[in-house]
């Protein structure tokens, strides 16, 4: 990894997004909360890619967006925004917007950071060579689940999305025991992770965002995992453990062992939070597939090439889970808990809890149309 140097425009930029792990410090403090001290570093990654793949990392002050090569300026792209790459010509990149549609830029006005080839993750897999998404579920106006006192689920889904990413940032020590992460250096920092919506974006990542585009970020970023941060709601029964669903995607190796092992360490983290849970009788890592095609039922599980989940943490619209939602100390146990079920994905051949098998699922739920999703535009 590149040592520390002085910050650039482009440094500056890219350690908002990408957090080079290998060069960022530690989260001061047990709680890996303080995004702040993260170093601005040129990262090892960026090179331009040799076929159509990679991000378009958006620089300060923005970029100009056109919809056909070498046309007139549509809009000028937010700065610090990702853009994957689907295809390429001459000096121009075709790119998938946060809104899902795919337009144009020019190579020449953003950062290119190529996709990632590392090796599969597993037993003997090389931790600091992974690359992450972490999707936190929701933003700006489509806020997603909503709890009795008046939360929204997308504010805390990108709370705890920062604790996540903080984390695989930085190098940890975990006690297996008693499943405590603090900062250490038995489990080196993560190559790279990616927010597809992150503090350093515009109106500090409260922003909407397509799921096409989601799942274009892992694809882009040759993402080792994708992991969708969500909260629940509508419980159809009380539990004595936590009612966290994970689900996976059937198209994608290895999501079924990643769902598994995030459940069961969610289960291990939540539980001491309450003695009774809202849920579904029957809870644990599940796929729903369309009934017709067999297909992920989930749009965003569907278009992921990498290994992908969405997890559902807690019951949002039930008051009492609301209120742990909002307390730190569940904020963090949730992000510990993922980050656990990611480092045994990563560095072992572990099973975890058995899934259950893929439901016909044709029920209406998730975010709303983005067809009026307005792409940010730099002020
Ligand atoms: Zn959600």
């Amino acid at each position: 990894m590149a040592q520390s140097q002085p910050p650039t425009k482009i440094a500056a930029l890219t350690a908002l997004l990408l957090l080079a792990a290998a060069c960022a410090p530690a989260p001061e403090g047990g709680d890996g909360s303080n995004s702040s001290t993260v170093a601005a570093t040129t990262p090892s990654r960026v090179a331009v890619p040799d076929g159509p793949a990679g991000l378009a990392v958006v620089p300060q002050g923005g970029a100009d967006i056109s919809s056909v090569i070498d046309g007139p300026v549509s809009y000028r792209s937010h700065e610090n925004l990702l853009l994957p790459i689907v295809s390429d010509s001459g000096d121009w990149l075709q790119v998938v917007t946060t809104c899902g549609s795919e337009e144009w830029v020019r190579r020449s006005d953003v950062e290119v950071v190529a996709r990632s080839t590392a090796a599969s993750p597993g037993a003997g897999f090389d931790l600091s060579s992974a690359v992450i998404v972490v999707d936190p579920g929701h933003g700006g106006r489509d806020k997603g689940a909503k709890g009795p006192s008046g939360s929204n689920e997308k504010d805390f889904n990108l709370s705890i999305s920062i604790l996540l990413r903080n984390r695989l940032a930085g190098s940890q020590d975990i006690d297996w025991k008693t499943g405590h992460v603090r900062p250490g250096d038995e489990y080196p920092a993560v190559a790279s992770v990616w927010m597809t919506r992150g503090p350093e974006g515009p109106d500090d990542g409260d922003f909407e965002l397509g799921l096409a585009y989601r799942a274009e970020v892992a694809n882009g970023a040759g993402a080792d995992a994708l992991v969708a941060i969500h909260n629940n709601s509508s419980p159809t029964a009380t539990r004595s453990t936590p009612g966290s669903e994970v689900f996976y995607a059937v198209s994608s190796p290895g999501s079924d062992r990643l769902a598994s092992l995030i459940h069961e360490e969610l289960i291990r983290g939540l539980s001491p939070f309450a003695s009774s849970w809202e849920g579904e009788k029957i809870s644990g890592p599940k796929a729903r597939v369309d009934p017709g095609t067999g297909d992920d039922f989930y749009g965003l599980l569907r278009r992921s090439d990498s290994s992908s989940v969405i997890v559902e943490g807690l019951y949002i619209s039930k008051a009492k889970e609301e209120r742990l939602l909002g307390t730190s100390l569940v904020q963090m146990a949730y992000a510990d808990a993922v980050y656990r079920g990611l480092i045994r994905y990563l560095t072992s051949d572990e099973s975890g809890t058995p899934v259950i098998e893929p439901i016909p699922f044709s029920g209406t739920v998730g975010s709303p149309s983005t067809s009026s999703c307005v792409v940010p535009t730099q002020p």
